[in-house]
Formats: structure tokens, C-alpha cells, sequence
């Protein structure tokens, strides 16, 4: 196998670990090196194909999976994390995530859980007996998801990660498209390592949780990079940014055009979060697109709801949300 592997000057290299599952081509694992240490940023999934790349693209730059002296992941994703175990076992390394990652192991390690959870919400927001069954069905946990570990170092926002050499990464906590979420903020070169909280081309997704208000806590998290003025940002999938503050503005004004479209379908009466899924996204869904339109509708149904710009009733077991009685 050939390496895919960019060396961007500065310390900061990019090895590219293909993706078993359509639409996204690969994880962005990049490294840092500093001062004889070697950081390694997210893993990719647990493959033979995703390991074989690391290998090669690590020795592509002259180094091997035991020279690595941290791994951090930016959060709790199988995509970032699913080879996680392999790779700390194999290095010894130490093993950095966002302090709130051992309360989340539980559910990342038996997707079940997050599975009732989903089929509870289609049957509450009117999802078709047919389309639910398919949508909650607990399918067996693919191989590629590996398992989650405990971190042996956890940060909260704005502790810095020492890379070597005194050279840090800061870690900027911005919850909304998972929960543990942090990006890192280089101290040599500025730039952002952005994880999935920021993407080119494609908007990371934003699913409802139990846990509260996901898109206003994620539309949060945009602002602050957006405040930070950032210039290079390196994302965990597709290509390079060159102006990450700009395309965190250019992801939340997505989301408002969203929340926009949602408010004016709201204006025909009473709706359930299913047939908004319907009016908004485009027709003929697969299953996971389906699970994830609904979970994201319900998050910006719940967003309104939450600033009093829609309400919800019950009715036979399922919730219709509204225009306020004087928005009619
Ligand atoms: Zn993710
Ligand atoms: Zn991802």
C-alpha cells in the first residue's frame, strides 16, 4: 500500500486512514513532531486497512507506531477513536481525551443503548411502523468501532497538552457534534486542529440528545472559533482550511437557513419532527440517513422550542410541534 501522506512543514504531518462505510473517504490523522516526541491526533477506525495505513504512512515519515508518545483524540467518534486501543497498546503511549470521555465509554462500547434511545424518539415524533422498525433495529456492533478505552490524561478547556520541546497544543472544548469534542490550537503555528467540529465542504451532523440542547450548545461552540480569528485549520476529514473562523460563520448560517426552513414548514399547522424530516431532506433516505435526519430535525425542533419560537403537544403518543398561538 502506498502512504497518504502530506508533510506540512513546521512539525505537522497528515496520514490519511481509509473509511469502511459510504460518503466519507477517510480519516485526517495528523502528526506533530516536537523535540524528539511524536503526537499522534486521532486514529481512524480499527481495520487491517486503517492500521496498515497508519504503518505506512508513519514510516513514510521515518517513524514507527512505537515512537508515538501521545495519541489524542478529539472525540468520541469510532471514526477518530475505534483504533485507539490498538494503537496505545502497541506504543505505550499516553492517551489524551476531553474529561468528560469516561462517562461516555458505556455508551460508545454498546451502541444499543443509543439505539433504544433512537427507536423511543421515532415512535414519539411519528415515524411510520415500518420506517421505525428499521430505524431502532439494534444491528450488531461492526468490528471497525473498536473498543473505547479510559484516557490516561484528560483535559478540560484551555489546559495545554505539551507536545515536547515546550511546544503545546491548547485544547478548546466545543461540545454540540459529540459531547467530549475538543480542538487544539497549536502554540508554534496557530493553527486549529479542528476534529469534526468544523469541516470543509460538508456540515458535520448535529444529533438531538437526552443530555439537553445540542445545536444551541454546538452553534456555541461555532462562535467561539469564530471569535478566535483562525486562519489554518487542519479537520479530521477532506482537505485543508485556510480560513477556519469563516467556514464556522458559513456552518452556522446552515443551521439558521435550516432552522428558517423548519419554522416556515410549521406554518402549514400542527407537524410531527417525521414530516418535517419529509419536507426538508431530500426523498428516498437509507436507513442511517434516515436515523440521522430525524435525530438532527429533532435537535432543531428542540432548539426553537427551547427559545419559545415553537411549542409541542402530545397527542396519541406523539409529539406536534407548533407556531405559537400569536405566530399563526
Ligand atoms: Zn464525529
Ligand atoms: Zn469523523
Amino acid at each position: 500500500m502506498s502512504a497518504d501522506v502530506r508533510d506540512f512543514g513546521r512539525g505537522i504531518a497528515r496520514i490519511r486512514l481509509p473509511l469502511p462505510f459510504p460518503g466519507l473517504q477517510w480519516t485526517n490523522a495528523y502528526v506533530i513532531r516536537s523535540d524528539g516526541e511524536t503526537t499522534l491526533i486521532d486514529t481512524g477506525v480499527d481495520s487491517a486497512e486503517s492500521w496498515e495505513a497508519l504503518e505506512t504512512g508513519l514510516g513514510a515519515l521515518g517513524l514507527h507506531v512505537s515512537d508515538l508518545t501521545r495519541v489524542v483524540g478529539t472525540h468520541l467518534h469510532p471514526d477518530h477513536m475505534g483504533m485507539a486501543h490498538r494503537v496505545v497498546s502497541a506504543s505505550g503511549a499516553e492517551f489524551v481525551m476531553h474529561e468528560s470521555v469516561p462517562g461516555s465509554l458505556a455508551e460508545y462500547n454498546d451502541w444499543s443503548i443509543a439505539r433504544r434511545r433512537t427507536a423511543t424518539l421515532a415512535a414519539e415524533h411519528g415515524v411510520p411502523d415500518d420506517a421505525r422498525e428499521r430505524i431502532g433495529a439494534i444491528s450488531p456492533r461492526p468490528d471497525w468501532a473498536g473498543t473505547g478505552i479510559e484516557p490516561t490524561g484528560l483535559v478540560a478547556d484551555g489546559d495545554r497538552i505539551d507536545v515536547g520541546g515546550g511546544r503545546h497544543v491548547t485544547a478548546i472544548h466545543t461540545p454540540g457534534h459529540e459531547g467530549a469534542h475538543i480542538c487544539l490550537v497549536d502554540s508554534t503555528t496557530g493553527a486549529l486542529f479542528s476534529g469534526d467540529h468544523i469541516l470543509p465542504r460538508i456540515t458535520p451532523v448535529v444529533m438531538h440528545h437526552p443530555d439537553g440542547d445540542r445545536l444551541g450548545t454546538y452553534l456555541d461552540s461555532l462562535r467561539r472559533i469564530e471569535r478566535m480569528d483562525i486562519g489554518l485549520t487542519y479537520p479530521a476529514h477532506v482537505t485543508v482550511l485556510q480560513r477556519g473562523s469563516l467556514r464556522a460563520r458559513q456552518i452556522a448560517l446552515h443551521h439558521e437557513r435550516r432552522l428558517g426552513a423548519m419554522l416556515q414548514e410549521l406554518r402549514q399547522g400542527p407537524t410531527t419532527a417525521w414530516e418535517v424530516v419529509g419536507a426538508i431532506f431530500r426523498p428516498h433516505l437509507g436507513t442511517l440517513e434516515q436515523r440521522l435526519a430525524l435525530s438532527e430535525t429533532i435537535a432543531h425542533l428542540e432548539y426553537l422550542r427551547l427559545r419559545d419560537e415553537v411549542e409541542r403537544t402530545m397527542e396519541g403518543g406523539v409529539w406536534y410541534y407548533r407556531l405559537p398561538e400569536q405566530r399563526w
